[in-house]
């Protein structure tokens, strides 16, 4: 019995994180970034599927806090064997282009 009540319990907290992210994403934004001060833009991406375990690089766990408003990288433009989520996206151009630079050098 007291299992069962655990395992209810985190149930609806996976519930309650998975509809908190739900708002942050998926809506027309009047938001600016913080670092290049231009206006967000949204589009469609393709998140991983919340059943892939999957980590971000070091290089981008190293820079991507620079750039506060690019497209995280649980995001990819194109669908993929992993990448089967769809969703709307905001982000900054800048910071996108930005650290794909960084990650480049
Ligand atoms: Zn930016």
């Amino acid at each position: 019995m007291n299992q069962y009540i655990r395992i209810a319990s985190s149930l609806f907290i996976m519930s309650l994180l998975v509809s908190s992210g739900c708002t942050s994403v998926g809506h027309p934004t009047s938001e600016f970034c913080p670092k290049h001060g231009n206006a967000l833009q949204t589009r469609t991406a393709y998140k991983i599927s919340q059943d892939v375990l999957a980590d971000p690089t070091r290089s981008y766990i190293r820079v991507a806090k620079q750039y506060p408003m690019h497209t995280p990288w649980i995001y990819s433009e194109k669908l993929t064997d992993i990448h089967k989520d769809r969703e709307k996206v905001s982000f900054c151009p800048r910071c996108d282009a930005e650290l794909k630079n960084a990650l480049r050098e």
